[in-house]
């Protein structure tokens, strides 16, 4: 019988209500799919421990023994049962809340107690333990490795518990072993990989012989999951690989002035990402790439040059920006850089390159004659927010579009370039954060991938010190200490969108306890609620080294750069996250003197906030921040794809912990499209009729691009 056009509702132990169930809750319709929602932890029920060896609150462990003694303890509903368990040489207590006249204990009995011991009073304890007498335990309730499974409350309301789906997965069972299901890999691939076949897996999964049977059934069932992902987003980058690109093979007069007229030379890893990216523009095929690197490795002038070979091929290009303040801080940036080049060519006086800025706060009057040169021509570069996208906003010839900070742009958004001009022009993508590489691999596994892993020579790595609050006199002197040797100061504080009262609150305290404990310095401020105007004139002056502190909320967190701002201190420094902090620490350490950040928490934190601290003080580097993000945190909530999720839910495999199953499944991927693209091959079709599947049946599948 094939099991995936069985209909749960027909399965036993199942019927028509629980199916419906089933299907509204898991999506499980079949009694394949049935097979698919695996168990999210074993219970080892070979197992017999004994009292003395319990160290653990979280395992559940079988004993066998009898009770000594038992009393209730109060009454009505308050009362308790507590009782005594002995395994012969030690004790330990047992107690029931509930349920307590029901329970029939007897003093000579030999029982096996199942259950989780939980800690009270520094020792440990039974609360409801299952208690089972020897005479009545059954062989296979002591056999292995019991599945638990996940059940919702609607499911648990039809009765539909963990031990519910084991029973219903348990009859299955024979009907897979006659051949109820059709492998889903290739037999190459089941071989070369050292694979569980399909049956033996899914046997397994569920109900595992033993430890290392369960464990090569997991691997299995995580290796199918992520290949078939790999597969896809594989396949989608292929078939864009198809579409032509603007041919951009000159490397020209405004790139050759660019390059020459830079006061530092690039780093090794900034000329090889940047042969990388001209190596796809000549290439005819249209550009989608992922340039990674981490704060202060020098994206800004490899975006320019990349714009300029844009420009030299006779294409315009335009740079996008997820903030007003780092639009701003682009144009500035390239607009210098742009004005040393032009600078360098002694018998010009008109600029080679024409670049201009478009952002929300561009008014219509200025925006006449832009809309105009864009359509013209005579822009060659805009740098821009959102603004930029705008239908109005057309473009002469846009041959390239560069997205800073990616993970603020949605996929909608960007789509919207491609309607830009003829062909879609080439897309560098890049991140201020890098990214852990499983999430590289998958969220952005349709990228290029170009990783600038060197910081320019001569940083002197940003000193992280984590204080408390209570240390606050020990600070203020630091502070008094910094800008007495002409440095500057950042003070953060955070921003929780919820409450954006509450916010400005607490920074406009905080900048006036600042105006009175240093009352000899100037203090600007800026956040996000002020008018753009206001806000560029307080940086402004920050930037121009009139104020000695700046107090701002995190819209500095992106892109801003100032030089002799040594100190960045970060106020409830527990409310960041970790991308967030070492974007916010990025910010210093630009300049030749020794930078400081400082992390300032209250004095009492959670396992997890300490161990933020205390990775930011261990490291700089932030594809280890990235990583450890990701350890903590788990990739839904990763900053970058919190907005847009990840486009696929994993059943069982883990972009946390299963790295290296996806290594391995992507290049098994890869390869196969490498040599059969179109899955045309015979011994292909499987994986094409899989893929088909999948889209069909699979939510969010579809958005996989
Ligand atoms: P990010 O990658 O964070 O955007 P930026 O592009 O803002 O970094 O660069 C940080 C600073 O490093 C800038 O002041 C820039 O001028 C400088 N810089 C970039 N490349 C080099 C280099 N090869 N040598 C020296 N300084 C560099
Ligand atoms: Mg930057």
């Amino acid at each position: 019988m094939d099991l995936s056009i069985q209909n749960i509702e027909f399965c036993k132990g199942v019927g028509a209500k629980r199916a419906d169930i089933l299907r509204k809750e898991l999506g499980v319709k079949s009694a394949l799919d049935m097979l698919y929602q695996f168990p999210y932890k074993y219970i080892d029920r070979s197992r017999f421990y004994f009292i003395h060896e319990i160290d653990d609150e979280d395992t559940y462990v079988q004993i066998i023994g009898h009770i000594t003694e038992w009393h209730t303890i109060g009454t009505g509903a308050g009362a308790r049962l507590s009782a005594t368990f002995t395994d012969g040489r030690h004790t330990i207590e047992l107690v029931w809340f509930k349920g307590i006249k029901y329970l029939k204990l007897e003093r000579n009995t030999q029982y096996l107690l199942f259950g989780k011991p939980s800690r009270f009073n520094h020792q440990y304890n039974f609360v409801h333990p299952e208690l089972t007498p020897m005479a009545k335990v059954k062989p296979e309730m002591t056999k292995g490795l019991e599945p638990y499974y996940n059940t919702t409350e609607g499911m648990k309301r039809a009765g539909l518990n963990s031990k519910a789906i084991r029973n219903i997965t348990a009859e299955l069972m024979p009907l897979l072993r006659q051949g109820g299901v059709r492998e889903t890999l290739g037999i190459d691939l089941i071989e070369q990989q050292h694979l569980m076949p399909l049956t033996e897996a899914l046997a397994n999964i569920h109900f595992p012989t033993d430890q290392i049977a369960m464990q090569k059934a997991r691997e299995r069932m995580k290796f199918e999951e992520l290949f078939y992902i790999q597969m896809q987003i594989l396949r989608q980058m292929k078939r864009r690989e198809q579409n032509e690109g603007f041919r951009m093979p000159i490397v020209g007069k405004a790139f050759h002035a660019q390059y020459n007229a830079l006061p530092y030379a690039l780093t090794n890893a900034q000329k090889r990402v940047l042969r990388e990216i001209q190596s796809d523009l000549k290439s005819g095929k249209q550009m989608n790439r992922l340039l990674q690197g981490d704060v202060g490795s020098g994206k800004t002038i490899v975006a320019l040059l990349t714009a300029l070979l844009a420009v030299d091929n006779g294409y315009q290009a335009c740079i996008m920006a997820p903030t007003e303040i780092l639009a701003n801080q682009h144009y500035e940036t390239i607009l210098q850089l742009l004005h040393q080049s032009t600078q360098s060519l002694h018998d010009t006086t008109r600029p080679l390159v024409n670049c201009q800025l478009l952002t929300g706060s561009t008014t219509t009057k200025q925006r006449i004659p832009l809309h105009e040169q864009l359509r013209n021509g005579e822009i060659d570069i805009l740098i821009g927010t959102h603004a930029l996208i705008e239908k109005e906003v057309q473009f002469a010839n846009l041959g390239l579009c560069i997205i800073d900070e990616q993970h603020r742009f949605g996929v909608a958004q960007r789509a919207k370039l491609w309607e830009k001009n003829i062909r879609p022009p080439h897309v560098l993508v890049m991140t201020a954060t890098p990214i852990p590489r499983t999430l590289a691999m998958t969220v952005y596994g349709d990228l290029h991938v170009s990783i600038i892993d060197e910081l320019p020579p001569g940083r002197k790595p940003v000193h992280t010190l984590h204080y408390n609050i209570e240390r606050r006199t020990t600070i203020n002197q630091f502070i008094t200490q910094q800008i007495d040797m002409g440095r500057q100061v950042y003070v953060v504080f955070p921003l929780i969108k919820e409450n954006e009262k509450l916010d400005l609150q607490d920074l406009q305290n905080g900048y006036n306890t600042l105006c009175q404990t240093f009352p000899q310095y100037k203090i600007s401020m800026v956040h996000g609620q002020m008018r753009a105007k206001d806000k560029d004139e307080q940086m402004q002056r920050f930037a121009s080294g009139e104020t000695q502190i700046l107090v701002a909320t995190t819209v500095i967190e992106v892109g801003v750069n100032v030089p002799n701002a040594s100190v960045m201190i970060i106020e409830n420094a527990e409310r960041f996250g970790l991308s967030q902090l070492h974007q916010l620490r990025g910010r210093v350490g630009r300049g030749a003197d020794q930078s400081y950040c400082l992390l300032l928490t209250k004095l009492e934190l959670s396992k997890d906030t300490r161990k933020r601290m205390d990775i930011m003080v261990a490291t700089n580097d932030g594809f280890r921040i990235a990583e450890a993000d990701l350890q903590l945190r788990g990739p839904g909530d990763l900053e970058g794809t919190q907005q847009s999720g990840l486009p696929f839910e994993l059943r069982i495999a883990s972009l946390t912990h299963d790295g290296q199953i996806l290594d391995v499944a992507r290049q098994a991927a890869m390869a196969i499209l490498d040599a059969d693209p179109l899955l045309d091959e015979m011994h292909n079709r499987i994986y094409k009729q899989r893929l088909d599947h999948l889209r069909q049946t699979v939510v969010n599948w579809g958005e996989i691009s």
